[in-house]
């Protein structure tokens, strides 16, 4: 069964890892990715901040594993059975598409023209720049009051006390907190002096933000508005929402397309389970799940349905505070938080955990573990799969 793998993130890279582990031989799998290093893009908003990463190289943390790695960007998606990637027709039997979200800089004109965003090659031009708009106490505007714009905001006001910050957000800060998780944050947001104002941005200027009913100036700004999926995976036929995320049932295979599972932010999990939301926390699972699921296929057992349940938000506030706000099963926020410095220990212990993860897969120490509902078991087929390449 050849398996082609397109997107070196963290669904991608755990897929691969999994499935190489699990298949013992039965899979050629391919990995393609547009970068040789892994991008760990739950820090990007610390490099914008200044802070340098770790770089990874993608051959070293597929070394040893049979994952073939091919270097470039897929340019065309035919679920079919082929991919190009700069100009060469990789066939595949199943494919995997892991290509992730991007930051949407067509959703409010100018973003592209006048605005940083907090992604590699962005967030590192960023860094560049913050230091002497800091030294003369300059202003930066982050607009997006999701968690990204909120870490990045922190980030950026606890490395530069100079800075004037502004968060601009449409909608009230962290709606999908407890009582107590909104009240930690707001006094955070106070404490690094970041001003927080609400509105609906219609476009970014040269040296201002444009609301409906007012202008807020600045010296840089940062456009965390959304994040959509690539537009290769858009116009591969496939179907989409209109963030680009792949429609896919419960077994992560894309609706009408059986030879075809999505993982990551790419994917967009339909009734009967509940959509998850784009993020590191979903992207591993759904990935390890996907790896397991195809070497069941080579080794002619039925795929399962993916199972997943959010236990709770974790937001790092700078790198002295946090916020881990749980969930119960009906995704409603706790009404108790664990906040300040220990929720920061937390926090970071469980970005290092993601990498550790993928680490140990390599090496088949550790495996992605995730709290699950249990309620897909009714999905379950027994016995032997036809579909076994
Ligand atoms: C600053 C920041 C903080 C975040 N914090 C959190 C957090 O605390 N918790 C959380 O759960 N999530 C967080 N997220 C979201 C998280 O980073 C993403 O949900 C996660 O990276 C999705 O993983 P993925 O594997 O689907 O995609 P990605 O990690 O985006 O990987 C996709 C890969 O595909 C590659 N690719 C894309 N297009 C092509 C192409 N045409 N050809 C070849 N390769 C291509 C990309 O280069 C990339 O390597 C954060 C995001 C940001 C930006």
């Amino acid at each position: 069964m050849r398996v082609v793998i397109l997107g070196g993130g963290y669904a991608g890279v755990v897929c691969a890892l999994r499935l190489a582990w699990q298949a013992r031989g039965q899979a050629d799998i391919t990995l393609v990715s547009a970068s040789d290093h892994f991008v760990e893009r739950i820090r990007l908003h610390q490099q914008a901040a200044g802070q340098s990463l770790v770089v990874r190289e993608l051959a070293s943390m597929l070394k040893g594993t049979g994952v073939v790695l091919k270097r470039g960007w897929v340019t065309r998606v035919d679920p079919r059975g082929e991919v190009t990637v700069e100009g060469e027709q990789v066939p595949f039997d199943r494919l995997v598409v892991a290509l992730g979200s991007q930051v949407d800089r067509d959703r409010v004109p100018g973003v592209r023209e006048h605005a940083w965003t907090i992604d590699a090659g962005s967030s590192a031009e960023l860094a560049k720049q913050l230091p002497s708009i800091a030294a003369r106490k300059g202003r930066v505007v982050v607009i997006g009051g999701g968690l990204t714009g909120i870490e990045s905001a922190t980030e950026m006001a606890e490395s530069y006390p100079g800075l004037q910050v502004t968060l601009l957000s449409s909608s009230p800060l962290g709606e999908n907190l407890s009582e107590a998780g909104r009240s930690h944050l707001n006094a955070v947001l106070r404490r690094l002096g970041i001003s927080v104002q609400q509105g609906e941005v219609r476009r970014v200027q040269a040296g201002a933000v444009e609301l409906s009913d007012r202008f807020v100036p600045f010296d840089a700004c940062v456009w965390v508005g959304g994040f959509v999926v690539p537009s290769v995976v858009r116009e591969s036929g496939l179907p989409v929402n209109t963030r680009g995320q792949v429609l896919v049932d419960p077994y992560l295979r894309a609706l009408g397309h059986e030879n075809v599972c999505v993982v990551g932010d790419a994917a967009c999990v339909v009734e009967p389970l509940a959509p998850t939301g784009m993020g590191c926390k979903t992207a591993l699972p759904m990935g390890a799940h996907v790896g397991e699921n195809l070497a069941r296929l080579a080794r002619g057992l039925p795929e399962l349905p993916f199972d997943y349940m959010d236990a709770g938000v974790c937001i790092s506030l700078g790198r002295k505070d946090g916020l881990i706000q749980p969930m119960g099963r009906d995704g409603s926020p706790a009404h108790w938080v664990l906040k300040g410095r220990t929720a920061a220990w937390v926090k970071e212990f469980i970005v290092r955990f993601t990498v550790w993860t993928l680490l140990g897969e390599r090496r088949r120490w550790v495996r992605t573990l995730w709290v699950k509902t249990g309620r897909t078991r009714s999905l379950e087929v027994p016995g032997r799969s036809t579909l076994a390449a």
